[in-house]
């Protein structure tokens, strides 16, 4: 997978792929990093990339020259980039767009800053926009290193063991149950002492009683989808 970031602050994004699982997949050449800086095809004499926004209202907006300009450039390289802006007026990010996405040969991301981006720019070259949240963060970079992240994660040879994928929270409605390591006691707790007698099945059953417990006190509307799925299932 390619990914262009496009950003006005490529340092706040380069150092996460310095180490851990994404920087092994970069060493395998899953993973090929790029970033392409809007400033960079500013006309403007003194390289500005925003303006006051026209209409009034507080703060500065992207200007749509340098990333009209930038993007033109991604897109005669690669026809077939696609263009991801992230900002708070859009879906949220899921799952399931993360498995979709993964299969994908190059994504870019459309960091905003300051108030966000003139609109058109978004129009005219917007394959897809997403919000990570109901929350406004100063700029796009970590919305869009989250989505990156969690897509990696999703192609082939990115984690050492694919196996965590099929039962992490998410792949179904319900929220993972809860995990626990060595030692079995620590500080006077102990870890639920079915998950040490060997029988798979007893912990399975187990494991899904605690996942729906979970789900239930942090996300009840998901165990409503649980319990529908399986209703249709029947
Ligand atoms: N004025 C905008 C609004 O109220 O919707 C917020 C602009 S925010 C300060 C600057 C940039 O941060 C946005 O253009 C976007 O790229 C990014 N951003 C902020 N919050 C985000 C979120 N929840 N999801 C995705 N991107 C976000």
């Amino acid at each position: 997978m390619k990914y262009t970031f496009v950003t006005l602050f490529s340092n706040l994004i380069d150092g996460y792929f310095k180490d851990s699982i994404l920087k092994r997949a970069i060493d395998k050449d899953l993973l090929d990093i790029n970033y392409l800086d809007p400033r960079e095809y500013s006309k403007n004499k003194h390289s500005k990339v925003d303006d006051t926004a026209v209409g009034g209202g507080a703060g500065m907006v992207m200007n749509p020259q340098p990333l009209y300009d930038a993007l033109e450039s991604l897109k005669k390289k690669d026809e077939n980039v696609h263009i991801i802006f992230v900002t708070p007026v859009a879906k949220p990010f899921v799952q399931n767009d993360a498995k979709r996405l993964a299969t994908k040969s190059h994504i870019a991301f459309v960091s905003g800053r300051y108030e966000g981006i003139d609109e058109r720019v978004i129009e005219k070259y917007a394959d897809e926009v997403f919000s990570i949240g109901d929350y406004i963060l100063t700029g796009g970079e970590l919305a869009s290193l989250v989505i990156c992240d969690a897509v990696s994660r999703n192609i082939d040879g990115v984690l050492g063991n694919s196996d965590s994928l099929t039962v992490e929270s998410f792949e179904t409605p319900l929220l993972e149950a809860p995990s626990f390591s060595k030692p079995k006691d620590y500080e006077g707790l102990s870890v639920p002492s079915e998950y040490l007698k060997g029988n798979h099945s007893k912990i399975r059953s187990l494991k899904l009683a605690l996942s729906e417990c979970k789900t239930r006190f942090f996300r009840p509307e998901q165990l409503l989808k649980h319990r529908t799925r399986k209703s249709y299932e029947k």
